[in-house]
């Protein structure tokens, strides 16, 4: 099996590459090696040759992920320019896979297209398909046509629709396929509406959430099987920041790690914060909540990665 240093690739590969700087907690060890292909057909051939045993974790811009501080063991994919590219065509949105979420919603409305909810999303699209990614109402499983991806084993496919199963931030997506372009389908909207609508939502989140603080958004998902209506089923209308409060977390600390005072629900590095600094607090907050309420909290940030190199974490 060809060594992976040896594998033909026009992007880059960087063997070691730490990865906080990657993250939006900025905490975490290197990855064995970053792979970053130059467009979907270097992908394809890398993946073709890597050896079936190599792990592959295809990484968007780190806004929900708590990479651990032994790094992440064989071949991280993060995509870059080659995948940037935003097209409208009538009422379809196609953008790839690096494209921010926050420069699609802008770009769909500037051409009178509503995916505004992705406005105030701090990821990629590979991302925020993988994560069925959402707010205000909106989830990303609501406009999704197709997507194009690549297997693990280099083949390259379009999914439609009905091929994936979306669930609450979550797809049934194999965890080491990697998405290059997703295609949505969006309502009309008058561009001055939707930029205006836009700004609403950015104001609404400086308001409530520590926005300009180190976090990946929300810590936990809201606890399932919770309605006004006491009805079991997946409504998710108790919060996990209620229930965090209740357990009297909200601020509390480990290390340079915090339960934010803003919105007790992120978890946020104050400053030095290792990434098992945040994953312990993260799992204080577990026990606490379950002691005091019963309530097993789910983890919503993504654990990756080892937590020594040793392999004993
Ligand atoms: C301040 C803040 C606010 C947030 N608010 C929201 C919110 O309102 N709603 C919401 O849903 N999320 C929110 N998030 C969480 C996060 O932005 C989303 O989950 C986002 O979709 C993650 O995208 P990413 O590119 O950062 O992915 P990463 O964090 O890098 O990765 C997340 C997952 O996606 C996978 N992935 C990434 N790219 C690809 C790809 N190309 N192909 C296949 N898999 C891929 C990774 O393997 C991983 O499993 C927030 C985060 C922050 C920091």
């Amino acid at each position: 099996m060809t060594a992976i240093a040896d594998i033909p690739l026009r992007g880059r590969a960087t063997r070691d590459r730490p990865l906080a700087d990657l993250t939006w907690l900025r905490v975490g060890g290197p990855a064995d090696w970053l792979i970053q292909p130059a467009d979907a057909d270097d992908l394809a051939g890398f993946l073709a040759a890597l050896g079936p045993d190599v792990p592959v974790f295809p990484m968007g811009v780190g806004s929900n992920l708590i990479v651990r501080d032994g790094g992440i063991a064989g071949v991280v994919i993060r995509l870059g320019r080659g995948f940037n590219d935003i097209r409208i065509e009538g009422d379809l949105v196609i953008a790839g896979a690096a494209a921010l979420d926050a420069h699609v919603a802008i770009k769909a409305a500037e051409a009178g297209r509503d995916l505004t909810f992705l406005r105030t999303i701090p990821g990629s699209i590979g991302g925020a398909l993988r994560m069925n990614a959402g707010c205000y109402g909106s989830y990303v499983a609501d406009h999704v046509v197709s997507a194009r991806v690549i297997d693990r084993d280099g083949r390259a496919r379009v999914l439609g629709r009905g091929d994936i199963a979306f669930a609450y931030r979550t797809t049934d997506l194999p965890p080491d396929t990697i998405v290059t372009e997703v295609t949505f389908r969006a309502d009309a909207g008058a561009p001055v509406m939707l930029s205006a609508k836009m700004a609403d939502q950015i104001a609404k989140r400086d308001a409530t959430q520590p926005t300009r603080d180190r976090s990946a958004g929300s810590t936990f998902r809201n606890p399932a099987g919770f309605s006004s209506t006491g009805r079991a089923d997946d409504t998710h209308e108790l919060k996990a920041w209620k229930v965090i409060d209740d357990a009297g977390m909200r601020g509390a600390t480990r290390g340079g790690a915090q339960m934010s005072w803003m919105h007790s629900n992120f978890l946020i590095n104050a400053g030095g914060a290792t990434a098992d600094d945040l994953e312990s607090l993260g799992e204080e907050v577990r026990k606490r909540v379950f002691e005091t309420q019963g309530i097993a909290l789910e983890w919503e940030i993504m654990r990756v990665g080892m937590k020594r190199r040793d392999g004993s974490g």
